[in-house]
């Protein structure tokens, strides 16, 4: 009984209920708004900002060779699906907590005309073991994607340490984990400058709130929460910093090496020129024909709030 029939899977971990349902509500209720409508959207030049970064990973690290299979874990309502369709994968797969958000993102699917074979299903990658999530057949991947989601797994050592189990388990040697999180040291350098007595850091468009003082060395390095707010996308949504330090170490353990971290301004800053990811700055609308950003100002401070990060199974 995998996640095939669409049920929601039931969390096998022990894990705060009311944090992965209220995840799993919040992006369900989020509309889908079309290519026409999200140009009125008023971080429209975030989103393609944020497009454009993955974009440049999905590139770097897309293996290159004659069958490539994706996963994409939390991959909400398949906003990536074009990225790979670019880089020319075969096959791929999509899972991600809220079932509402993966039938739009199987609907954008069969929309699409795409090369490669793509399945959806609806479950928690984070407390199910791949087993109960995937059948036989589709766990073998040459790449893993978590864009965006994987700081939902920080709640606690055990999600955290399932996750990572979850990536290994179906990648070969040489394989790939890719990713986009909140950077622990912009969350901590920002929360260091808070003004005595508030408990809030941000700007018009975006906010990170803490319930109380944070510990900002992040120890233990789990279930430290927070609640963020992005205009037009996350409504005061608990989230968990990922300290990467511990991040890195953990991912050792289940023999994936780092080797590859950028802040978004870094990944901006050396490949706005590149003959590579310079023109699809323009493509993509980020920049306009005169090479002025779309993005500045509040915008760009939210987003450089992120970094990306690629990993390399190694060992068995
Ligand atoms: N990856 C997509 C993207 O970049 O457009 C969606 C990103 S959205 C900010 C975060 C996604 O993570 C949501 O769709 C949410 O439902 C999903 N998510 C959160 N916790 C999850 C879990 N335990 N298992 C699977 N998906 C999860």
């Amino acid at each position: 009984n995998y996640a095939a029939n669409d049920s929601y899977n039931r969390p096998q971990n022990r894990r705060e209920k009311d944090v992965a349902d209220t995840v799993r509500h919040h992006y369900n209720a989020r509309p889908e708004m079309g290519l026409r409508n999200r140009r009125f959207s008023p971080i429209i030049n975030l989103k393609r900002f944020n497009n454009w970064i993955k974009s440049v990973l999905i590139n770097k690290f897309t293996p290159k060779k004659d069958l490539v299979l994706v996963l994409d874990m939390g991959c909400g309502k398949g906003g990536d699906l074009i990225k790979w369709d670019k880089v020319n994968v075969d096959g791929y797969v999509g899972i991600d907590i809220a079932e509402i958000s993966v039938n739009q993102a199987r609907r954008r699917y069969q929309n699409l005309d795409a090369s490669f074979d793509a399945v959806f299903y609806s479950g928690d990658c984070f407390s199910t073991p791949i087993y109960k999530l995937l059948p036989p057949d589709q766990r073998r991947f040459d790449i893993v994607s978590l864009q965006f989601c994987m700081h939902y797994a920080f709640e606690s050592e055990a999600l955290a340490r399932q996750m990572l189990e979850n990536v290994s388990s179906v990648l070969p040697r040489g394989g790939i984990m890719v990713g986009t999180i909140p950077s622990s040291d912009r969350i901590s350098y920002r929360a260091s400058k808070m003004a005595p007595g508030t408990l809030q850091f941000g700007n018009a468009i975006y906010h990170v709130r803490f319930e109380s003082p944070p510990n900002l060395s992040f120890r233990p390095p789990f279930g430290n929460k927070y609640f963020f707010y992005l205009e037009d996308a996350v409504s005061d949504v608990p989230e968990f910093v990922v300290p990467f330090e511990a991040f890195r170490a953990l991912a050792e353990d289940y023999h994936l090496e780092m080797i590859w971290q950028k802040s978004f301004r870094e990944i901006f800053m050396e490949e706005k020129n590149s003959t590579e990811f310079g023109p699809l700055l323009e493509r993509m609308q980020v920049i306009d024909k005169n090479g002025n950003p779309g993005i500045n100002g509040p915008e760009m401070e939210a987003a450089d709030f992120y970094l990306a990060f690629a990993f390399e199974k190694r060992g068995v």
